[in-house]
């Protein structure tokens, strides 16, 4: 899940990580009050869960409570494209005003989840404000790495070793110290899968802030959470992904791809996608099922699905373990009884009452179509998807 600039700078600052002074705004006379109690200068900041938003023209100074006001007007109800955010865009409903930096360096810091390693990582460059990917791509040494034990936390030594990295010296080298290790245990605190600063800023006067944060939480370990998941904007979120997740469906992530899969397990499901690129088409999503002998949820993978506009034909991919083949069949048989499924059914089922599962399809005179294997599945969902 993610959450909102400000929401993450609240969570930082409860942390000790120092940021600017600042407020959301919802409407431009918002933004011209909290501009007016922070002396009018300020930075007005689009709010979206997305990056990229300064060069999008989200992000604006303002001399004065007056020019905040204006500003704020024309940030908000926009539509902001950036590089994350599809050629779309998001509409902004609100934006952070908050004092201007005197900005003399801008650094970037993080912390994620290092899978390979099996531990956090906090990575920081002196090439700050830049997008982190391209920093990768194109100067990879400029990146600093330390990996955490997770059973010890972040160590005094390690956040000194990443700011003599950065060339921070002097003055500016305790604060830095101090607001890794607020950044680590905020991000351990409240079960982050990342924490970003970018750019982490030292100012002419030589303090040190975050001035943009980005905090992203781990699904499963909301529910240790309540005080994050009430920070949910579904507004920002994939419409079909939200509602996936209300019909019981947390595993659908919506992609650009024109052939639907439902499969059961992730291991299988990414496999699944896998197949499809490889007979040289693309998945319109990821979905797992989950192991559950429901015929709604079967139904219900089917309803998102079918709302999606891009997908062409739809690939059923079942291993039945625990999960019971002849349920899924079921499924798909009260699928199209409750709704036209418009686009070519692709099936491969393997496992458990696999024969009672197969005898269902077969008596319900459906035009699905059977595949022996996942290769072949994959093949024939490729060929359905081109109208063959
Ligand atoms: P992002 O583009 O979505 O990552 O938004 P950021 O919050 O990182 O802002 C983009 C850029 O705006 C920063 O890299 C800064 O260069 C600039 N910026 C943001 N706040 C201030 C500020 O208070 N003063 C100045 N001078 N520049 C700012
Ligand atoms: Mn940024």
């Amino acid at each position: 899940m993610k959450v909102h600039e400000y929401q993450a700078k609240e969570i930082l600052a409860r942390y000790g990580a120092p940021v600017p002074r600042g407020s959301v705004a919802r409407s431009p006379a918002e933004a011209r009050k909290v501009a007016e109690d922070l002396g009018g200068k300020v930075v007005v900041k689009a709010q979206v869960h997305a990056g990229g938003r300064g060069k999008g023209g989200g992000v604006k100074l303002a001399g004065s409570a007056e020019e905040a006001e204006r500003v704020a007007g024309e940030i908000i109800g926009m539509q902001l494209v950036t590089h994350q955010t599809g050629p779309a865009g998001q509409k902004v409903k609100s934006v952070l005003v908050e004092e201007q930096m005197p900005i003399e360096r801008e650094l970037y810091l993080s912390v994620l989840i290092d899978g390979a390693a099996q531990r956090p990582v906090v990575m920081a460059s002196a090439e700050g404000g830049m997008e982190i990917e391209e920093v990768a791509a194109n100067n990879p040494e400029a990146i600093h790495r330390v990996h955490v034990d997770p059973a010890v936390g972040m160590e005094p030594f390690q956040a000194r070793q990443l700011a003599f990295a950065l060339g921070l010296k002097g003055d500016t080298m305790k604060p830095a110290v101090s607001l890794m290790l607020s950044l680590y245990e905020a991000f351990i605190a409240k079960d982050a899968s990342l924490a970003e600063i970018n750019p982490l800023v030292v100012t002419s006067d030589g303090r040190v802030l975050a001035l943009d944060a980005k905090m992203n939480f781990d699904d499963n370990a909301l529910y240790r959470h309540p005080e994050i998941e009430g920070l949910r904007d579904k507004d920002e979120e994939d419409p079909l992904e939200v509602e996936a997740g209300e019909l019981g469906i947390q595993n659908y992530v919506k992609l650009d791809g024109n052939i639907g899969c439902v499969v059961n397990g992730a291991g299988l499901a990414m496999a699944t996608m896998d197949a499809i690129k490889l007979a040289g088409g693309e998945p319109a999503n990821f979905l797992d099922i989950g192991t559950v002998n429901d015929v709604n949820r079967v139904v219900n993978a089917f309803k998102i699905i079918r709302k999606d506009p891009g997908v062409q034909a739809i690939l059923i991919n079942i291993f039945g373990g625990m999960a019971r083949v002849d349920v899924i069949a079921q499924g798909v048989v009260e699928a199209h009884a409750q709704m036209d499924v418009r686009v070519p059914v692709v099936v491969r089922l393997e496992g458990t009452n696999l024969a009672e599962g197969e005898k269902i399809l077969k008596d319900s005179g459906l035009p699905v179509r059977r595949a022996a294997d996942l290769g072949e599945a994959a093949k024939l969902a490729v060929e359905a998807a081109a109208g063959r």
